[in-house]
């Protein structure tokens, strides 16, 4: 193999195959890279493929990683076992979740996050427990943290002795467990624990392994958790072939439970570790690269590291601070317009990235607005809509009727006139016989006072009973074709008539897609398409497998999404102090365990993820739930050297100088030709909407404002937009949904929208966007 490719270091990495190895290296010094070439060196000393893992942090990562094997290897590495801890996890136990005892069988369920709160609330109700006051995410939350640390119900248990509060989450934690166990289904923190415990138990499966996985390596080593670290050290044999490679300075999951120390501390865990530090960084230009450098600076539980790079020193970095969340948005979504229209960049060199999934609505608005082509990965997924989950409800049924929520899920979709009383009735003599509630329906003529509903119930375990037949001899995409008809799902939709309908039916059309692609994948995998495998793989789907690279746009995703990516152009959108860093981190302490250290490592993240061009830009004024939240520029802008930056931090600078852009190709208000509809159509904020046909000129007065003193003034007075017109006015009587009745005290017009300032009776004064507030004159 030619390993001319490779920096001396980078090439240690890769022929040291024997025994542990800690590569501890900063962002884009070739850490994966390293990892691919070391399985195919491994190959091509002769290893066998099957006896190579490598684990990886996304389902994208392990194909990306798979795919660069694929290029250096040719052929062969199709044995290697490339995949995440949780679908590594699904494999093992789906071989032996068996010798458990616990009576799990191999056809088990994987709950997502809908399933477990679903279950949750079973749980409190029949616990009796009061959800106003211990609310289901609470105890969702605790006992997540718990399976994190591979604390068990029974070991929850007795630390819980004494303490009142521990205690009622102990028995919580003991019915959720008992009844995932009955329905046949982990969830996902199961999935690592559950692994890790037969692993304990079983020695034969133990040594199976062991055997088997004679090269072990573990891609963004930093982000694993106390289970996880549990389950490698299982794995990986006498001969500690282990090799994992990560940055402490990317540790970025902690809310998750990921524990940094493992990385810290590995040469403690394994002592014989040989460490092998990477310094040069291959991704970003030298600006970036020193900005990073300086901003990870501030934090101080790490191990020092100096990255350095032969790349030019390339552009500074673009800094804008705006108004509104508005402009924010318009900018990054012009900027990027004007850019691809120049020829300067591809919509898919560029990436938005942001803290929160709720900032992204606002940036995808306005890229329909200016018709550029975007994804948004992460925030709703597709599997959590509601026809996806009707759908797979009904695969879920007919593949395993063990699973109570799914059957529950359906049992009246479509409407058969079943109603609360009678699965109440249902549920409690399942209960009684130990059946799950599947199994009860088969004997519903033996349930108590059923009365007539037998009937409606025998209805549906014979349409379920025909699918499983079908099932058996049919594909998974013609068994979800079956369903579809014998339920008249998507004849109803088409009844029903309405865009929302409309757009379930595409949604639905595209589980079909998947389904078929499910099955071409896996024949060409040598696998024979089932359909447990199906849902196997729908469950499994991370959220940043919707981004393909291949097409062109741009993507938007949260910080924590982007990690192990890079694009040449990235833009980081909300640099606030209260939103990034957020608030709560802004009070916590110092230290690596500190939360004001862990937003720092994102913001080191999101930096080392740019190549070539990074823009980062802040909302003076941005809307929290309605409300109008004042901001500071994040003090992670501040620690970057202002020399390393261009745009209006430090003084307001004439408008040429902070932006690539001219002034003609600024056209954030016009609308791209051939888009029809108005833009105020797609939700509730009629603002922007009500400008369409604006021209370019009207909006110049608030762009040259931007940064400056005389921002209010333009903007008052500089522009001449069309906005429907206020039916209140100054010491007017109005009346808002929330605050209930007040007295208009203010009304600034600014621009787009008016800012009005209301005193609500015994509230207080509170300053809105009037088309937020939908204020009523009374
Ligand atoms: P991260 O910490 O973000 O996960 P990383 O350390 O895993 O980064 P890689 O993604 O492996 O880094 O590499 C970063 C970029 O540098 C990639 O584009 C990679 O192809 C390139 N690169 C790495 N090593 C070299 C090298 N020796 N010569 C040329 N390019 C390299
Ligand atoms: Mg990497």
């Amino acid at each position: 193999m030619n390993l001319d490719f490779l920096n001396d270091k980078q090439r240690e990495g890769v022929v040291t195959t024997e025994g542990p190895v800690l590569i501890l290296a900063g962002a884009g010094s070739g850490k994966t890279r390293v990892l691919t070439h070391r399985v195919a060196y491994l190959i091509e000393q002769g290893v066998m493929p099957y006896n190579i893992m490598a684990i990886t942090f996304t389902n994208k990562a392990a194909r990306e990683m798979r795919e660069r094997i694929d290029n250096i290897v040719g052929f062969g590495s199709d044995g290697v076992w490339v995949a995440t801890f949780h679908a590594s996890c699904v494999r093992i136990l789906r071989r032996f979740c068996e010798n458990l005892g616990q009576g799990y069988s191999s056809n088990f369920t994987i709950y997502d996050t809908d399933d477990c709160k679903t279950l949750m609330k079973e749980v409190c109700k029949y616990l009796q427990i009061d959800t106003k006051q211990f609310k289901e995410r609470t105890f969702l939350n605790v006992i997540s943290d718990a399976k994190n640390k591979l604390i068990g119900p029974e070991e929850f248990t007795n630390r819980a002795m004494g303490d009142f509060n521990m205690s009622r989450q102990a028995t919580v934690y003991r019915e959720y467990q008992a009844r995932l166990r009955q329905n046949n289904a982990f969830d996902f923190d199961d999935l690592i624990m559950k692994t890790v415990e037969l692993l304990r138990l079983d020695g034969d499966v133990r040594a199976y392994y062991n055997d088997k996985f004679k090269y072990i390596m573990v891609d963004e080593y930093q982000d694993t958790n106390a289970a996880q670290f549990e389950l490698v050290r299982l794995l990986t044999g006498g001969a500690q072939n282990l090799c994992v490679v990560g940055d402490d300075d990317q540790s970025i999951y902690k809310f998750r439970g990921a524990d940094i120390y493992n990385i810290l501390n590995f040469e403690q865990h394994f002592p014989a570790a040989h460490v092998i530090k990477l310094e040069q960084n291959y991704r970003s230009t030298g600006n970036i690269l020193e900005a990073a450098n300086s901003v990870i600076a501030n934090n101080e539980g790490r191990k020092e590291k100096a990255l350095w790079t032969e790349a030019e020193d390339g552009d500074k970095i673009q800094f804008q601070q705006f108004d509104s969340a508005y402009e924010e948005a318009s900018f990054i979504a012009s900027n990027i317009g004007a850019l691809v229209r120049k020829g300067e960049a591809d919509y898919k060199d560029c990436a938005v990235l942001y803290r929160t999934n709720a900032q992204s609505r606002l940036i995808e608005e306005k890229m329909i607005y200016e018709g550029i082509p975007y994804k948004i990965v992460g925030g709703v997924n597709f599997y959590s809509r509601k026809e996806i989950k009707d759908v797979l409800a009904y695969l879920k049924t007919v593949d395993n009727g063990s699973d109570d929520i799914a059957v529950q899920r359906i049992i009246n979709i479509p409407k058969r006139g079943i109603g609360a009383t009678t699965i109440t009735k249902v549920s409690d003599f399942a209960r009684e016989r130990g059946l799950n509630f599947y199994e009860a329906l088969l004997h519903c003529e033996e349930v108590p006072s059923i009365g007539k509903a037998a009937t409606k119930i025998q209805g549906f375990t014979s349409l379920i009973e025909k699918l499983r037949q079908i099932a058996q001899e049919e594909s998974v995409s013609a068994l979800v074709e079956e369903i579809l008809d014998q339920t008249d799902y998507v004849a109803e939709l088409k009844a029903e008539g309405t865009d929302e309908a409309k757009a379930r039916i595409e949604n639905i059309d595209e589980l079909l897609t998947k389904a078929v692609a499910y099955e071409k994948d896996a024949r060409d995998d040598g696998e024979e398409p089932t359909l447990s495998g199906f849902l196997e793989d729908v469950a499994l789907v991370a959220d940043i497998d919707s981004y393909e690279e291949s097409d062109n746009y741009v993507v938007l995703m949260t910080l924590h999404g982007a990690k192990g990516l890079e694009f040449p152009r990235v833009y980081m959108a909300g640099m606030e102090d209260g939103l990034f860093p957020g608030q709560a981190a802004i009070f916590d302490g110092g230290g690596a365990d500190s939360e004001l250290e862990e937003e720092r490592r994102l913001a080191y993240v999101g930096i080392t993820r740019a190549r070539e061009h990074l823009t980062m830009t802040a909302a003076r004024m941005r809307m929290v739930r309605g409300e109008t939240a004042f901001h500071k520029i994040s003090r992670f802008v501040k620690e970057i050297p202002e020399e390393l930056v261009k745009g209006n931090l430090w003084e307001p600078k004439p408008m040429d100088d902070y932006s690539s852009t001219p002034i003609g190709e600024y056209s954030v208000y016009q609308k791209p030709s051939g888009f029809g509809k108005p833009f105020a159509a797609s939700t509730s904020y009629g603002t922007a909407g009500s400008t369409a046909g604006t021209g370019k000129g009207s909006y110049s007065a608030s762009r040259y404002s931007v940064g400056s003193s005389t921002t209010a003034v333009a903007n008052k007075n500089g522009t001449k937009i069309e906005k429907s017109e206020l039916d209140y006015g100054i010491g007017d009587r109005v009346s808002h949904i929330k605050f209930k009745e007040g007295t208009v005290k203010d009304i600034i017009d600014e621009g787009r929208d008016y800012e009005v300032t209301v005193e609500f009776d015994g509230v207080g004064v509170k300053k809105m966007f009037a088309s937020f507030a939908k204020l009523k004159k009374l």
